[in-house]
């Protein structure tokens, strides 16, 4: 099936369902106007859908091969690479000293989601790098960003981040390898990693590893964690030429999905040691590795849109194709497409409500995050902030597990053919399982929502979210339509619902009941994922301006499908929230 990249769906999120106003009325990118960013998508996605998307399927059948600590990538990605590289795609929003366009990170996320909707193996290479650029550009010195940012910018070089060991995984403080002070001022790192996305591969001339490790003599745990650069080619001083560094990767994952993209075990320093340049301060390494991280938690939620996108269109397409059953109400003896069938119909409108909703939140979370760091008011960034803390583990879970579930259903649609390789729907499933598991588990980011973020001024982040949906709910229900009251009613609902579980995880945290806040963890983050994506939904409803070849009734129908099918379930979630019970450890007594 031939696959599009959605533009237009995507230009309506930022614009009419994402506060994309607030970047314009900041008047800190002053050329960035309506139409240079529409191009701009339009350019990108052409890339998307004729170069690598077709790449897909034949790359996850061959997957990535290392041969004597080389890994060649799948056939097609390093022309599609070098296609990515030559048209400058990287650079959109870097810093213009080095060689950037210092457009908006907005931007470059949705150009990151074109990369992810067309094939998230492919888009993980440039993700990574994303990651590597945002920590040199916010903890490097001065030579590192001259050194290592421009080529890291235009993607000639590639980026990776070395965190997780065997016995290092969401305790990134146990890792194991060493960092030993060398006498010119760089170090010697030695270790092992694991799991370690595009550590080889031979599409970037270089890879700019950023390494997290124990400096000898360090505190133990998460206090005495350092950063570092360790390229793989390093350049000599006197003849200028790129030296191999003493680091290789020794093994390749075989995994569930994402195949073409190599997940290496690397090896540092089997020799004389690795050579590797610190990266900010001596044991803030966690501190320097979080920025790195946030970048791409939100990158890594955009996954979980891409993934359901390119599902979503896959299944209303076969649906539209494939003849089974009578029409329910006996009109007629021929077979009909799936598509009238009720049920199959309720999915795809689920499907669709889903990922848009998904899209918009973390487009709202881009928007927060570039204000947060750009805008000149101390007062207005403070905002920002409070909003960007906040949305990051709700875009990186909520949106990881609408991958999943889209996938699924997506599967569901297919029927048996849904389960068999050919029809490509089984690898949307595989490649979507691993988002809610990399960037930090999305476990660890409700536990994050419910301890840091909650904290926070004593819940203030969340009380200025909800007065945000509550304008929302307002104007829906100025309207004057039954549609729409019944949006605003179910909308004021669930805030309800968020307060009363807001009030109550506060309280637990003062009466020091932890393991009531840390059970209801994931709960409460779904409970805010469906009444944030209740609201931007009715944001879309709500504007005036259409895409093409959609009714202004289209947009309405979808916001109050969403409210009276899926939001109506915060009760049931608050339900459960509210009546979990300290007395948990009878349970694990039992086993
Ligand atoms: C395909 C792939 C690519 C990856 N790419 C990279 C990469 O490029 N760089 C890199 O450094 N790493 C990478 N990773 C590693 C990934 O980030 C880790 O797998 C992830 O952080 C989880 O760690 P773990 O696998 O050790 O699981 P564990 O930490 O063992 O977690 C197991 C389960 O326990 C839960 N859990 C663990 N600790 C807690 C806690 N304190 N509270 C509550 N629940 C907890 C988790 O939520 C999870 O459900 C990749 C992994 C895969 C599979």
């Amino acid at each position: 099936m031939t696959f599009a990249s959605p533009v237009k769906q995507m230009i309506f999120a930022l614009k009419e369902m994402a506060n994309y106003s607030d970047i314009v009325e900041s008047e800190l990118w002053p050329d960035l106007d309506d139409n240079f960013v529409e191009t701009l998508l339009y350019e990108a996605a052409k890339l998307a859908d004729n170069s690598i998307a077709p790449l897909n399927q034949s790359a996850d059948k061959a997957g990535s091969i290392l041969n004597n600590g080389n890994v060649s990538t799948a056939p097609g990605f390093k022309e599609a690479y070098k296609e990515l590289v030559n048209s400058s795609w990287g650079t959109v929003s870097g810093m213009k000293e080095y060689g950037g366009q210092g457009f908006p990170k907005t931007i470059s996320v949705m150009i990151q989601e074109l990369w992810n909707t067309s094939c998230m193996s492919f888009s993980l290479c440039p993700m990574l790098t994303q990651g590597a650029i945002e920590a040199i550009s916010h903890h490097g010195t001065e030579n590192q960003k001259k050194e290592y940012l421009p080529k890291l910018l235009t993607g000639e070089w590639s980026g990776t981040m070395n965190l997780t060991e065997p016995q290092a995984g969401s305790d990134v403080g146990a890792l194991k390898t060493s960092a030993k002070k060398n006498s010119d001022g760089s170090y010697s790192i030695k270790g092992t990693k694991i799991y370690i996305t595009y550590g080889d591969h031979d599409m970037a001339e270089n890879i700019i590893h950023l390494v997290l490790a124990r400096i000898d003599g360090a505190p133990e745990g998460n206090n005495g964690i350092s950063l570092f650069i360790v390229p793989k080619f390093i350049k000599n001083q006197k003849s200028n030429e790129l030296e191999k560094n003493d680091l290789q990767c020794i093994g390749l994952e075989n995994k569930l999905g994402i195949h073409a993209s190599p997940t290496c075990v690397m090896s540092f320093g089997e020799k004389i040691g690795a050579k590797g340049f610190l990266l900010g301060e001596e044991n803030r390494g966690l501190a320097c590795m979080f920025t790195m991280m946030n970048n791409a938690r939100l990158n890594v939620g955009m996954q979980g849109v891409g993934i359901a996108e390119r599902s979503l269109q896959q299944s209303f397409e076969y649906s539209k194709e494939r003849k089974q059953g009578r029409h329910y109400s006996g009109k007629s003896k021929n077979s009909v497409n799936i598509i009238e069938h009720p049920d199959v119909l309720k999915t795809l409108i689920k499907m669709e409500s889903l990922t848009q909703a998904s899209r918009a939140i973390c487009y709202d979370n881009a928007i927060a995050i570039d204000l947060a760091q750009n805008h000149k008011d101390d007062k207005i960034r403070e905002k920002y902030q409070l909003k960007a803390d906040l949305l990051t583990p709700i875009s990186k879970s909520w949106a990881t597990d609408i991958g999943v579930k889209v996938a699924s259903l997506g599967i569901q649609i297919h029927g048996g053919m849904g389960f068999i390789e050919d029809t490509g729907v089984a690898q949307h499933y595989r490649d979507s399982r691993i988002a809610p598991i990399y960037e930090g588990t999305n476990g660890i980011q409700a536990i994050d929502l419910v301890t840091r973020k909650l904290k926070i001024s004593d819940g203030l982040a969340i009380k200025n979210f909800l007065d945000e949906i509550k304008e929302t709910s307002k104007k829906c229900s100025e309207k004057n339509d039954n549609g729409f009251i019944k949006i605003a009613n179910n909308l004021n609902a669930a805030i309800v619902e968020v307060e009363i579980c807001t009030k109550k995880l506060l309280e637990w945290t003062k009466e020091n009941k932890l393991r009531s806040v840390l059970f209801s963890a994931s709960d409460y983050l779904e409970l805010f994922g469906i009444t944030a994506g209740s609201h931007y939904l009715s944001r879309g409803a709500l504007s005036e301006k259409n895409t093409e070849n959609e009714s202004l009734l289209a947009r309405k129908e979808l916001a109050l499908f969403f409210s009276t099918q899926i939001l109506v379930n915060s009760k049931a979630l608050s339900s459960s929230i509210c009546s979990t019970s300290e007395n948990l450890g009878n349970f694990l007594e039992d086993f």
